[in-house]
């Protein structure tokens, strides 16, 4: 049986073991941002290690780049998001609380996305108007359905009275920066058509309602690879990748029934397939990732746009086309989401309850704890300083001396610590320490001149 653990159970643990904060915690907080704490930066960092471990160092024809967020904004025309970056907007009359129609009309049973038009998501919502109460206040009293633009609009380097005219753009998908940068990666590079670009960075977009905690934020993070491939060869391409993300997930410990496909039904025009990775979360399977066949579309607008030559000649054969993109995207915070929710345990060991947080050792905040058996005994706290001090630069490690050993104990599976470590009398004359294994609570003693070995993965 699948236990997933409620939202507000990971919310909880999330905010009491310092891993995320809400956004502006003083000032009464700031809808859809969060800020990730102690312990949420380094399962962040982990998270983008292991991905950028799959995507760019284990590969052999995938190279990164770290583009600005903020570009030309002609960017944002090319690629569509100034005219169809949208979602569809109702409000309630009541009280005022807006809401995505798509997602009010999928709760009412009825089918809409946010690729279909105005009027037609419109007819699809009057369908439904009777089922549809206000999340806010539970009234039936709504607008017509708008279509509302995500982008989020800046000032950079506009200083005219209403900037608003000629806005620049926070980039609403890391996408685009690597389209602008096609060219520039082949001339520097020696990278050959099939290849990939890779990146990882902020993105921004005005969600109509930020909510499920951080799994919709706006601001969040995305990690994204576009794969430039022969226009014949995109689908055999898209398929390999399609196997490789869900494996992905499987490695990373992921367990086989949390995870979907989903196979998208409403396709824009240049889409040749899109299908993502759901995950269950608490709140029913949803998007992780998506995976997208995109054809030449991205790279002909900007050449269309930029009068750039954005065409590849094969140098074996000459052959000049604009290449086809296979796309894999995933975001860190729904990444995290997952993560945490995927690895959350509660269990009983030596007959008392705990809530522990079953990380994979690579994704572990931290991997090693020290502990002096006793705060006051300082010969003890001077040698598990030493243990510690010796550990701390090759593995992530942390020094505790707060509270008894179970307690300390407690923290440390609470934040997901593989392996604890206590200095004790014994120690001082023999040259062991107990080394204690997170999830069966196993102890052994063990040489600290071999703890590098043990602790070490
Ligand atoms: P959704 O349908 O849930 O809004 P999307 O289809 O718009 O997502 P994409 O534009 O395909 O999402 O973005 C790729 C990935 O970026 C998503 O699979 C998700 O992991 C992440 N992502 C998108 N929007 C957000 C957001 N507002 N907050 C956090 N992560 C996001």
């Amino acid at each position: 049986m699948v236990n997933t653990p409620s939202l507000e159970t990971i919310t909880a643990l999330a905010k009491r073991r310092g891993f995320v904060y809400q956004g502006s915690e003083i000032y009464g907080g700031f809808v859809g941002v969060y800020d990730y704490g102690p312990y949420g930066v380094e399962l962040i960092n982990n998270i983008k290690e292991a991905w950028w471990r799959a995507m760019v160092r284990e590969e052999d024809n995938i190279v990164g780049l770290d583009s600005a967020i903020v570009t030309q904004p002609k960017v944002w025309e090319a690629s569509g998001h100034v005219g169809g970056f949208s979602d569809p907007l109702v409000e309630c009359k009541e009280c005022h609380t807006r809401s995505r129609a798509d997602h009010l009309i999928e709760g009412a049973g009825a089918f809409a996305d946010e690729k279909m038009s105005v009027e037609e998501i419109n007819a699809v919502f009057d369908g439904v108007r009777e089922k549809v109460s206000c999340p806010q206040c539970g009234k039936k009293n709504f607008s017509v359905v708008r279509q509302f633009n995500l982008l989020v609009q800046s000032n950079l380097g506009n200083f005219s009275e209403d900037w608003t005219k000629e806005p620049t753009y926070l980039r609403g998908e890391t996408c685009q920066g690597i389209y602008i940068n096609f060219k520039n990666v082949m001339d520097t590079t020696r990278v050959r058509v099939p290849f990939g670009i890779a990146q990882i960075g902020k993105a921004f977009r005005n969600e109509i309602a930020p909510r499920q905690y951080i799994f919709r934020k706006r601001e969040f993070e995305q990690m994204e690879m576009q794969m430039f491939t022969r226009p014949e060869a995109m689908m055999e391409v898209y398929e390999e990748w399609r196997t490789k993300r869900m494996q992905y997930y499987l490695n990373l410990g992921f367990k086989k029934e949390n995870l979907q496909w989903h196979q998208h039904e409403n396709l824009v025009f240049y889409a040749k397939a899109a299908w993502d990775i759901e995950y269950r979360f608490s709140f029913g399977f949803k998007e992780l990732e998506g995976i997208h066949a995109r054809s030449d579309y991205d790279l002909s607008q900007h050449a269309k746009f930029s009068g750039a030559d954005l065409s590849y000649t094969d140098p074996v054969t000459s052959e000049k086309y604009t290449p086809h993109v296979v796309e894999t995207s995933v975001g860190v915070d729904r990444t995290f989401l997952a993560v945490l929710t995927e690895f959350y345990a509660e269990d009983e060991l030596g007959g008392e309850l705990r809530t522990v947080l079953r990380f994979p050792y690579r994704l572990a905040p931290i991997k090693v704890a020290v502990f002096p058996l006793l705060k006051n005994k300082p010969e003890l706290v001077a040698k598990a300083r030493e243990v510690y001090n010796a550990l701390k630069g090759d593995i992530r490690a942390e020094f505790d001396d707060n509270g008894n050993i179970g307690k300390r104990y407690r923290r440390q599976d609470e934040i997901g610590t593989p392996y604890c470590i206590t200095v004790d009398f014994d120690t001082l004359t023999d040259g062991t320490v107990t080394v204690r294994e997170r999830d069966s609570g196993e102890q052994k003693r063990v040489a600290i001149s071999a703890l590098k070995e043990v602790v070490g993965k």
